[in-house]
């Protein structure tokens, strides 16, 4: 509720996502004033994710149980000219709602504020302005600001930042009639820049597609045309769907994530895979370290410390990033030309094939 929090605190975290929760655990970890603040009525609610995340998760998570709906082993990716490749891919299927609302208790735990229908409207001096539903706005001062609003980050708009790009992503949950230990993704001319995935949720699946944004027009056939593929191929003996969801992911990093005293993290930085689209762990990663230097600048009183959440992340994960975007930027001008072999193609620009890596192996030598 606006008015029981404080006129002005050190931090001011947006979004209530993974990257936010982390950014918010960490910094009150460090003991300063933080406020976490969440635009929806319910933590994680809509679902917009796939669900999917690797194992090595837990070297920055504590996961409940409760949070895991199954282990996934492997995958196997499946390419047009029906040859298929299973490769060891160890991790878990959350369930997104109860994980996102698990890390925002730790970071009240930890001694951060929380507040939930409170949206960051604008940015003032020294603060933000903040609403709760159609209530007056109020400013609440911040010495930090830490946008972790995703895709399509308000924060970013108050610092001038263009919008990202992005895929756009349809996904129904379905029930699953035989469980399975591996998840599926699906090659194909038509899914443009994108592919289709099939993942395991014990008795039910995530199964979606995601492309560029030019193509969104048709997604709803493409998926639909998929689930029949499925059935026809004898995959599924029925389509039953439980419900739809869809979003934005998005495919390319921002090359500046630090503005003065404000902070980007997460999908608000671009900081998903941009060819995977895989952003929880990446949105962990920036969140913690976007919570330490925050942390760490406020008790230091010097805002020049925060330039090293730029380098930090980039450590982290930056050359992954870097070279998927190398790669996204190959696969989006030559998907459409007809003298490309399709499935060498997918190998090269795909993470799970051995020919992704061929020019950062070249560039090593
Ligand atoms: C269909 C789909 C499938 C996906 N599947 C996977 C997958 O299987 N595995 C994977 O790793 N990644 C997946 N992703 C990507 C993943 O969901 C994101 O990378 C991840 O959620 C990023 O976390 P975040 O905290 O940066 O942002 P978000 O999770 O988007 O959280 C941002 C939060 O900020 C809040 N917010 C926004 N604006 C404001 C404001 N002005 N004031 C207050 N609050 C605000 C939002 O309500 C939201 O809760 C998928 C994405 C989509 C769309």
């Amino acid at each position: 509720m606006v008015e029981t929090l404080r006129s002005s605190y050190d931090l001011i975290v947006v979004g209530a996502g993974p990257a936010g929760s982390s950014a918010a655990q960490e910094a009150a970890r460090k003991g300063v004033k933080v406020l976490l603040i969440e635009r929806r009525q319910r933590i994680g609610m809509p679902v917009q994710c796939a669900e999917l995340v690797s194992k090595w998760i837990f070297r920055y998570v504590s996961l409940r149980s409760s949070s895991i709906v199954q282990s996934i082993d492997s995958m196997v990716i499946h390419l047009p000219d029906q040859t298929s490749l299973k490769i060891k891919s160890p991790g878990y299927m959350l369930d997104r709602s109860l994980f996102d609302k698990d890390l925002v208790i730790a970071a009240v735990l930890a001694g951060a504020e929380f507040s939930i229908g409170i949206k960051g409207v604008k940015m003032t001096e020294g603060g933000v302005l903040i609403q709760e539903g159609t209530k007056e706005e109020k400013k609440i001062g911040a010495k930090v600001i830490i946008g972790a609003d995703g895709v399509h980050s308000t924060v970013a708009s108050w610092i001038k930042q263009p919008p990202l790009k992005h895929l756009v992503a349809l996904q129904y949950e379905i029930v699953l009639f035989e469980p399975q230990s591996h998840t599926d993704i699906y090659f194909h001319r038509d899914y443009e820049g994108g592919y289709a995935w099939f993942f395991p949720k014990g008795n039910r699946a995530n199964v979606g597609i995601g492309i560029t944004l030019s193509k969104t027009s048709g997604l709803q056939e493409l998926l639909d045309r998929f689930l029949n593929d499925l059935k026809n191929a004898g995959t599924l003996p029925r389509i039953e769907i439980l419900s739809k969801t869809g979003g934005s992911i998005p495919c390319e990093p921002r090359k500046q994530i630090v503005f003065g005293n404000i902070l980007l993290a997460g999908d608000a930085a671009g900081h998903a895979h941009p060819i995977t689209g895989a952003g929880i762990l990446n949105a962990i990663v920036s969140g913690q370290i976007a919570g330490k230097m925050a942390g760490e600048a406020i008790l230091r009183k010097d805002l020049n410390y925060l330039k090293n959440y730029e380098t930090q992340c980039h450590d982290a994960f930056g050359d992954s990033l870097q070279y998927g975007s190398l790669k996204r930027n190959f696969l989006e001008e030559n998907w459409n030309k007809k003298e490309v072999e399709f499935n060498q193609f997918i190998r090269k620009t795909w993470v799970g094939f051995k020919e992704y890596y061929e020019e950062r192996r070249k560039d090593r030598k």
